[in-house]
């Protein structure tokens, strides 16, 4: 039984110094909304991390790429929140940086596609986090249709 407010706190940290490490100018508000009467879930930790970890980092990169190209006013922020839902325990991820495009939704859980330079990203990410979470875990990982980017990762609550 793993508690995924705690994972979920562990990773964010992991992202967040491990991206600002890189890049100095690196800048974002984390915003936590954790449910402190979510239940456990039984999951494999380390895997269901990987998954984090790659949505936290991509939703950070989103915000920089985003903080790049508008200007002074925009403020990079993302925000995790964790609740009990009908279908499970949920995590949503959501930044606002620069969004996915509607001709490339489609294609973002395939292997190997990314939109990041040669050596920054492996499009894997999304693909792996997809295997883990649903085929792994029976549960499921969807983009939600906000403005920015929303991901919303679905676990069966303890049978
Ligand atoms: P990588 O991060 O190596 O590019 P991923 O599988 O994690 O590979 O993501 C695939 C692509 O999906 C990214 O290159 C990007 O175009 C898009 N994407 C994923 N998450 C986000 C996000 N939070 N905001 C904007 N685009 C995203
Ligand atoms: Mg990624």
């Amino acid at each position: 039984p793993t508690d995924l407010n705690a994972l979920a706190d562990e990773y964010l940290r992991l992202s967040y110094h491990g991206l600002r490490a890189k890049d100095k100018n690196f800048n974002a508000e984390l915003v936590t909304d954790f449910d402190p009467a979510l239940p456990k879930v039984s999951v494999i930790p380390q895997d269901v991390g990987r998954v984090l970890l790659n949505l936290f980092n991509n939703a950070f990169q989103a915000t920089q790429e985003q903080a790049k190209r508008s200007g002074d006013l925009y403020k990079p922020r993302v925000e995790v929140t964790t609740a009990q839902t009908a279908s499970g325990v949920e995590i949503r991820v959501k930044d606002n940086g620069h969004g996915i495009p509607g001709d490339i939704r489609d294609k973002i859980f395939q292997p190997f596609f990314t939109t990041k330079p040669t050596g920054e990203g492996t499009g894997l990410g999304l693909s792996l986090s997809y295997d883990i979470v649903v085929k792994g875990h029976g549960g499921k990982l969807e983009l939600a249709g906000e403005e920015g980017t929303t991901f919303r990762i679905i676990l069966p609550a303890q049978s």
